[in-house]
């Protein structure tokens, strides 16, 4: 007798079975979560379509708001011109307005109570430019006088010493000429009055007797340090201006240099360097020299002189109220 497969039918049956419920449970499964799926796509479009509503909704509203900001800035302006408007009129009124006629006096009680004062220069828009004159005299200083004289120029002359017995006359000359004389050194050698504020002192006052003897008592008060505030060393050019400020005695740097302390530079270079560079300063004050040799300079200065006053500058010397250019100072 045939033996019959039933057992392994029937466990074929059952496999069978088991796949078939496992992919029907599966079918089940994935046509629910389509449906959750679909129902959630057309909540989100619904959601979607009121915030773009939403949306449409606020930019309405944030373009009347900014319309809103535009119209109170202009009213913000022309409050803020009013007001400046109403501050003119009460500093018009408080500088016409004395203190008694402001209140109710006739007459003023103390009508000789006032300080004998200058009042402030006037703003007239004028420019001025110094030009300062070092390292004489010498035998070219008379001639530099006599051009200053032709444009009624007033100038700064920083005056040196040594070897210069023979020039003395014209010290008094630049004083009685309305310029002003001022020192420069002595020995006018760095590597000696740089050395300290006893070895600069030692040689300032040779130089400031000098120019005191030969003046008869002319007391300069300004000075400029060979080659400029900032040569020599630091700590001793601090210490040597702490002690000459406690004497009295100011220096002034410049602010324009005519490039004449090179013996290659030619008259239109020195022209060139000061008429194109003062222009962009307040108050020039331009480094020339007069020493000996200084032919450049001599005949750059017509030029220069012409040049200046056509384009409206005043010609002054430096005083002790001018305000001092300085590249190291005692603070
Ligand atoms: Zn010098």
């Amino acid at each position: 007798m045939k033996k019959k497969p039933f057992i392994p039918v029937l466990a074929c049956a059952v496999i069978f079975l088991g796949i078939c419920g496992v992919f029907g449970f599966q079918y089940w499964n994935l046509d629910s979560r389509y449906q959750s799926l679909t129902a959630e796509a057309a909540q989100l479009k619904e959601r979607n379509s009121s915030l773009n509503e939403q949306l449409e909704d606020n930019s309405a509203e944030l373009e009347e708001k900014e319309d809103y900001i535009e119209g109170q800035k202009d009213y913000i302006t022309e409050l803020a011109g009013q007001i400046q408007e109403l501050g003119k009129e009460e500093t018009e009124e408080e500088q016409t307005e004395d203190w008694y006629s402001s209140h109710k006096y006739k007459d003023d009680p103390y009508p000789s109570l006032y300080a004998d004062k200058d009042t402030a220069p006037v703003q007239t828009g004028q420019k001025y430019v110094y030009l300062t004159f070092d390292d004489g005299p010498s035998a070219l200083t008379p001639k530099v006088l006599d051009l200053l004289d032709e444009y009624e120029a007033h100038a700064t002359f920083f005056v040196v010493g040594k070897d210069k017995e023979e020039y003395a006359e014209y010290l008094p000359e630049i004083v009685t000429r309305g310029h002003t004389l001022a020192l420069h050194s002595y020995s006018h050698d760095y590597n000696q009055i740089y050395r300290s504020v006893d070895a600069f002192l030692e040689d300032y006052e040779k130089i400031y007797d000098w120019v005191y003897e030969e003046t008869d008592g002319y007391s300069p008060c300004l000075f400029r340090f060979p080659g400029g505030s900032n040569n020599g060393s630091s700590y001793v050019v601090h210490n040597i201006i702490k002690e000459m400020n406690r004497r009295g005695f100011t220096h002034y740097d410049w602010n324009v240099s005519s490039g004449d302390g090179s013996d290659l530079t030619t008259s239109e270079n020195i022209i060139d360097n000061i008429c194109s560079n003062v222009k962009y300063i307040e108050n020039p004050v331009v480094l020339m020299h007069d020493g000996p040799g200084k032919y450049a300079t001599l005949n750059a200065l017509p030029t220069v002189l012409q040049k200046l006053s056509d384009a409206g500058y005043e010609f002054r010397s430096l005083d002790q109220y001018s305000e001092p250019v300085q590249y190291r100072q005692a603070e």
